[in-house]
């Protein structure tokens, strides 16, 4: 029997608007759709009506199914000769996993194929309209986990500062560890920083402060996952009219 392929596809961070062609049409022709959380039901709603839609869903708290079991639940379809359309929330290779189940696929001899996605910094700077790198601002941008395992053991000198933005990934629930790492990596208190909740997605939130504030923020906010923190002068710059602010809590 011919196996089957995987597609490793990228969904963005939320607004179906937001997908690629390829992603789009991968979706709306697939039989089998093996999901994570993120990915948002109206993306899901694009599936054939006789589609399979396997939910996988991984939260902080709550792991349904770890991450040995999806690569396994991928390669066993594609083994029996079944296409699965993998949808991960914004890019499979950012943050999201994409590249162990890969190395899976491959060790089986499955074929895989990779659709990018826009990824939660992208789509965030986007709707928030806070340029990741601006000529006059910032010429180094990087992305970083801020979950708990392994925060303490992070290099991140030099990744925040003059000149630099700094987007941090999976850092709700670890803000006052991540503001105190910064800040003890010579990061003054007073660097501005932007919290963007939802990003993409019709309840966003984007809220504005200053790094030594930054865990009151989320605390009083009550700032829930989905959430990027961004750091750096680029979140500092003056609003767009017509950007989609919720709430802006400007100075603190
Ligand atoms: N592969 C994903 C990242 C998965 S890690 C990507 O490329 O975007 C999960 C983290 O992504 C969340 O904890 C949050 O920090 C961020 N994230 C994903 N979607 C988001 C959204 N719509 N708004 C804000 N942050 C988001």
């Amino acid at each position: 029997m011919e196996k089957g392929k995987i597609f490793l596809v990228g969904a963005g961070p939320g607004d179906p608007d937001l997908l690629t062609l390829r992603a789009a049409r991968l979706i709306g022709s697939a039989r089998l759709i093996v999901h994570d959380g993120l990915v948002d039901p109206e993306i899901l709603e694009m599936a054939r009506p006789d589609a399979r839609l396997v939910s996988v869903a991984k939260s902080r708290a709550r792991h349904t199914l770890p991450q040995d079991d999806i690569n396994a639940l991928l390669v066993r379809e594609a083994l029996a000769g079944n296409d699965v359309v993998r949808l991960k929330g914004g890019d499979p290779f950012v943050f999201g996993r994409g590249g162990e189940e890969m190395e899976e696929a491959r060790a089986f001899g499955v074929r895989v194929e990779v659709v990018p996605g826009i990824s939660a910094a992208n789509g965030a700077a986007a709707a928030a309209q806070i340029p990741l790198t601006h000529r006059d601002h910032a010429s180094i941008v990087s992305f970083v986990a801020g979950q708990c395992k392994g925060l303490a053991e992070q290099d991140w000198a030099g990744l925040a500062g003059k000149g630099r933005t700094l987007v941090i990934y999976m850092g709700v629930k670890t803000a006052p560890q991540i503001a105190d790492k910064l800040m003890a990596d010579g990061l003054a208190p007073d660097v501005p920083v932007a919290v963007i909740e939802n990003a993409a997605r019709p309840d966003m939130r984007v809220l504005r402060g200053l790094l030594a504030a930054l865990p009151d923020l989320v605390e009083h906010e009550e700032v829930k996952s989905p959430a990027l923190i961004v750091i750096g002068d680029v979140t500092a710059q003056v609003v767009a009219e017509g950007a989609k602010l919720a709430i802006g809590v400007e100075e603190q």
